[in-house]
């Protein structure tokens, strides 16, 4: 007998004979005798649907109550999936972070799980049950419902199995793998048998919204068995694992980011402690910034461009601004329209070439580079928001097609 742990995303949920197939998945799993853990997302587009009406009521809403709604969609999923699994004669049982005790840090709207309760799911195993359990959501140490970032019910997933060394943590979803892009913006990208976690991390980093990318951390840290199919069709997914038999000749992948922005700080003062002023605030403010340039001005003064998500623009420029006489900057300038494209890949390490190879791309589709960032296994650039659909299916050719 093993313990599975299967997560089953938006899409899959999305209405009643959706509910009742992911059901049926469930309970075959369970009928060959193992213990199930369940997690779901929200059905379909709840998420935004709940966001909207937040929007209509208060645009500046706070955090804690924007968790507090947004971790709502997710009880309606597990209560439903369990009225599914009772219409079978199935025993189960749907519980929340709360009532399973999955601690988190009070950061609202961007919570890290800290820490799983094991008892109140232990009995419910012991007792025969498939326990289902709410995606995206925990409870910080004063007891207020937290929420994961958007896409963390995979994370709810992975932490699960991590905690309760699970033989096997399923991402079911409503592609049948990883692919060497997203399959719907270039159609002829590849379904990867596997993938190393290293490399998972980076695409899923970069903005390969598959897996959230905390939970490939984790999986990674707690070397969980994961992997990735469709829960609408019967057949093997991508296995994301420690390391992959096949040999490195090409890259594992292109993911893209159209969720950024970039702030400018000009005219700032050429002194030693500007950086360390500039990003311990925004640290201060749980902002967190991505790539940074500085380069030297006019006249011995200094910009820093840094990007950020976009959520994060609005406040990091309040922030900024509300200490422009302590920073000392001249002015503010802000791009809420940049995308990034990335190619990740364990073999980039050791071939420089590749980096030209994507850049060649670029320049034969005729897209300018803004930026450009660099990891061991991954080569990133920042461009014109608009061009980046373009730029990845070029660069997905020039790797994948011209091979
Ligand atoms: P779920 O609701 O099941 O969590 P998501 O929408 O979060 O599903 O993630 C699945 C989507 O991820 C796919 O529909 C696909 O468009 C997108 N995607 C982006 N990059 C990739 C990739 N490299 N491989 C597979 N899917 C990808
Ligand atoms: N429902 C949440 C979201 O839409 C979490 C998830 O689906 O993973 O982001
Ligand atoms: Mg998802």
């Amino acid at each position: 007998m093993s313990l599975i742990v299967q997560k089953f995303g938006g899409s899959s949920v999305r209405d009643a004979q959706r509910l009742r197939n992911v059901a049926g998945i469930i309970a075959e799993t369970y009928l060959e005798g193992n213990d199930v853990i369940v997690v779901l997302s929200a059905q379909g587009d709840t998420t935004d649907d709940l966001i909207a009406k937040a929007q209509e009521i208060n645009p500046r809403a706070s955090k804690r109550e924007m968790d507090m709604l947004l971790s709502t969609g997710e009880q309606i999923s597990v209560a439903l999936c369990a009225m599914a699994l009772e219409s079978m004669g199935l025993p189960c049982v749907s519980l929340t972070a709360w009532q399973v005790g999955i601690q988190s840090t009070a950061v609202h709207s961007d919570a890290r799980i800290k820490k799983i309760d094991s008892e109140r799911i232990r009995a419910e195993l012991d007792q025969h049950r498939i326990v289902i359990v709410t995606g995206f959501q925990g409870v910080d140490r004063g007891g207020d419902v937290t929420t994961l970032g958007r896409g963390g019910s995979d994370t709810s997933a992975v932490a699960l199995a991590a905690a309760f060394r699970a033989d096997l943590c399923q991402i079911y979803t409503d592609v049948d793998g990883v692919y060497t892009t997203d399959p719907r913006i270039v159609p002829n990208a590849r379904k990867l048998e596997e993938i190393t976690y290293d490399e998972m991390l980076e695409l899923a980093s970069q903005g390969a919204q598959v897996l959230h990318n905390r939970s490939v951390e984790l999986a990674k840290k707690f070397r969980v068995n994961l992997e990735v199919l469709s829960s609408l069709e019967r057949k093997p997914g991508t296995k994301v694992k420690e390391v992959t038999n096949v040999e490195k000749t090409n890259i594992a992948g292109v993911a893209k980011d159209t969720s950024i922005a970039r702030i400018a700080l000009i005219g700032l003062e050429h002194n030693p402690g500007v950086a360390f002023q500039v990003f311990d605030l925004l640290g201060k403010h749980n902002i967190n910034v991505d790539v940074i340039i500085q380069s030297i001005g006019r006249e011995e003064s200094k910009d820093i461009t840094f990007t950020l998500h976009r959520k994060d623009l609005e406040e990091a420029e309040e922030v900024l601004n509300a200490h422009k006489a302590a920073l000392r900057f001249d002015h503010i300038e802000t791009d809420a329209g940049i995308g990034k494209v990335s190619i990740v890949g364990a073999g980039l390490v050791s071939n420089c070439g590749v980096a030209a190879r994507m850049f060649e791309a670029l320049y034969e589709a005729g897209i300018n580079i803004q930026m450009i960032n660099t990891s061991e296994i991954r080569v990133s650039v920042l461009l014109d928001e608009e061009d980046v659909n373009r730029a990845v299916k070029a660069v997905h050719d020039k790797f994948f097609d011209e091979a």
